[in-house]
């Protein structure tokens, strides 16, 4: 079903309604981001073992920013996540965003419905914090790990205020390593004067994906961060936003098919004729061809 969304047509249309239902909706979607390297394989390794231990049946979707046909990248992930490869509880799948120029914003969403139509309690879409179609899968995430590494942000201060506000939990991982007490300080120091904070401080935590360390203590912060949003309606208020974000990039999509269609027609040529013969300015024949395509 996933492959038949990614692909799109008519069939995925098809699994789309039928797995559209408000009593399928998954418990919990939880996004890690992060740069490449950060750990974010691993931490989702250990996070799949804290969801199975209390019971959870788990979907992870691994956002690949690279090419589907390098293979290196969604291979390293599966090979990270292999302690779970027969857990018949765990359902592991990557998709790649190279070449699907917004289709993976676009596909993302009915992934996470078809990946709780199928029963998953929990899904963990891993994203590289980076470009603009990771930001908008992050943003279908009910809770969002930031994961950063110790001396992390020496480097990145204009990118800082974009990950304050994504941010539900900051994850500094790879905290076996020199310096993890001094980037918990600097994000500490960084949420001290954000304005924009609501009623929950994102909390900053060391983990030790490697080892396991402190991964309990995530766990615990995801259930709280859930039962957060759920307490003050902040859930519903997500979910109903995020619907309407998806709808309005399908608008987006289909306005832009729509417009492709016209190209080459013999309305479009002529309207170009009439632009090109400085009879219509720009503005003029871009309404013109809009008229002529709801017609
Ligand atoms: P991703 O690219 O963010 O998914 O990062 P990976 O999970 O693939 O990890 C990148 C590398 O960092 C791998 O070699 C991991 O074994 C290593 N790594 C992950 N977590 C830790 C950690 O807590 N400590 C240390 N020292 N290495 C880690």
């Amino acid at each position: 079903m996933l492959s038949l969304i990614e692909r799109g047509g008519d069939l995925a249309r098809r699994v789309g309604e039928l797995t559209f239902a408000p009593s399928r909706a998954v418990d919990h979607v939880v996004g890690i981001t992060g740069a490449p390297g950060a750990g974010k394989s691993t931490l989702t390794d250990r996070l799949i073992g804290a969801a199975r231990a209390d019971g959870g049946q788990v979907g992870v979707l691994a956002i690949d920013p690279s090419s589907p046909f390098s293979g290196g990248a969604i291979l390293g992930d599966r090979i990270r996540m292999q302690g779970h490869a027969l857990d018949e509880g765990v359902f592991i799948r990557s998709m790649a965003t190279r070449g699907s120029q917004g289709g993976l914003a676009l596909a993302a969403p009915e992934a996470i419905r078809v990946l709780a139509a199928v029963g998953m309690n929990l899904v963990l879409v891993e994203t590289v914090g980076v470009g603009q179609v990771e930001v908008e899968v992050a943003g279908e995430a009910d809770t969002t790990l930031v994961v950063v590494t110790p001396g992390w942000g020496d480097s990145v201060q204009a990118s800082k205020a974009g990950l304050l506000e994504v941010a539900d939990i900051f994850v500094v991982n790879k905290a076996d390593r020199d310096g993890a007490a001094e980037t918990r300080r600097d994000l500490e120091n960084m949420l001290d004067i954000n304005p924009a904070m609501g009623d929950w401080r994102p909390p900053v935590l060391l983990t030790s994906a490697a080892t396991g360390a402190g991964i309990d203590a995530l766990w615990s912060a995801v259930i709280e961060h859930r039962a957060h949003l759920e307490a003050t309606g902040d859930l519903a208020i997500r979910r109903d936003r995020r619907l309407v974000d998806e709808m309005g990039r399908i608008l987006v999509h289909l306005v832009e098919r729509d417009v492709r269609a016209l190209e080459g027609s013999e309305g479009f040529e002529a309207v170009k004729a009439e632009l090109l013969g400085r009879r219509l300015d720009p503005y003029q024949a871009a309404a013109r061809l809009l008229e002529t395509g709801r017609s």
